[in-house]
């Protein structure tokens, strides 16, 4: 038994999501002809209250596409130091719209509308570029988990209006802030112009991410896709495990929550960590105490048949998924209470 713990991301479809695959009706979704992406499409834009939707192949993309609709190049955007849009997207910002991107000295991969106030370059100074877009992430993904309040979300979006900003979320985890927070989908297609979501994160679908945003801004999200190189073809066998996961995936989101408050709790009590970052989600991050060795730590855990991931500066990440079941959570459980191991001995 290996215990996958390195993202929510390495989840296999479940038998009944199979079964929806294999029942799909598709066509040519270049064409606009596949009943079942039309479907998927229909229902998130719907879900969120927003005019349109798009399937994207990956959630990357999807933001990619996002930061091109709303700039022109030269620009600037203004996101969190951690944002994925600057760190995990290959360079894209820049690479694929030609804009920069001003960082955000935020907490946990949270802004707020004041910083957000102080970082706009004022526009009739030519010297420095335009700012023109506005990413936040929900839930954060370097920041462990973390969600918004929605009241500071509200606050950004004033910013936004005053200063004629674009408003996109980087919603790859947004159905665990949700549940979290028992918020309304409909809130926060009030609030953004734009927003990406992933069904292969904690929803567990192969692949797909949806762009779900208003009608001006969404009009040329089919030319901005095909010109990434993501228009695809009897692409509803994936829509259709998207529909099945939203319809029977959310509601258990909880127990993932549940799990990885209880894995950084146990942490927390383990004389080998230094600390752990607030648990509000799927993600827990945490690190080791300074004479620990951080190699020593990970192959303990990897010859127990458990991976976890880093990500650098002695940052270490933990997240739960549907794939990991409740004999794995107690395996691991006492895995980190030493009760069935040598895992103390890490010291370098
Ligand atoms: C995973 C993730 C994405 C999208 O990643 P893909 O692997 O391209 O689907 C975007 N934003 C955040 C915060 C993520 O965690």
């Amino acid at each position: 038994m290996t215990i996958d713990l390195r993202s929510d991301t390495v989840t296999r479809p479940t038998p009944k999501m199979m079964q929806a695959i294999i029942n799909a009706e598709v066509g040519d979704d270049v064409y606009k002809e596949d009943p079942s992406v039309n479907k998927l499409e229909r229902k998130l834009a719907e879900m969120f209250g927003m005019d349109s939707a798009l399937f994207f192949p990956s959630g990357s993309m999807a933001n990619q596409a996002a930061i091109k609709l709303h700039t022109q190049p030269g620009e600037q955007l203004i996101a969190d130091k951690w944002a994925h849009v600057y760190n995990f997207e290959g360079g894209g910002a820049s690479f694929n719209s030609g804009v920069s991107c001003k960082l955000i000295d935020g907490d946990r991969g949270m802004i707020t509308a004041a910083q957000v106030e102080e970082n706009i370059n004022p526009p009739d100074f030519y010297h420095s570029p335009l700012t023109s877009l506005v990413c936040l992430e929900n839930t954060t993904n370097k920041g462990g988990g973390a969600c918004y309040n929605f009241s500071e979300m509200e606050a950004i979006r004033l910013v936004c209006d005053n200063h004629n900003l674009g408003f996109h979320l980087d919603g790859a985890r947004i159905w665990n802030a949700m549940v979290a927070k028992n918020q309304d989908p409909k809130d926060f297609g009030k609030l953004f112009d734009t927003i990406s979501v992933c069904l292969s994160k904690g929803l567990g679908t192969p692949m797909g991410s949806v762009l779900i945003g208003k009608k001006d801004i969404m009009i040329k999200a089919m030319r901005v896709r095909k010109v990434l190189g993501g228009g695809m073809r009897q692409i509803g066998f994936m829509a259709a495990a998207g529909i099945y996961a939203l319809d029977n995936h959310m509601e258990r989101l909880e127990e993932d929550h549940k799990r990885a408050a209880e894995i950084a709790e146990t942490l927390s009590n383990q004389s080998y960590i230094k600390k752990v970052e607030p648990t509000e989600t799927n993600i827990v991050i945490f690190y080791l105490k300074d004479d620990i060795s951080e190699e020593n730590f990970l192959t303990s855990l990897l010859q127990k048949n458990i991976k976890i991931s880093t990500m650098g500066q002695g940052k270490l990440r933990i997240v739960t998924h549907l794939d990991y079941t409740d004999e794995m959570h107690q395996k691991f459980l006492n895995t980190l209470n030493g009760n069935s191991t040598d895992i103390k001995n890490f010291k370098s």
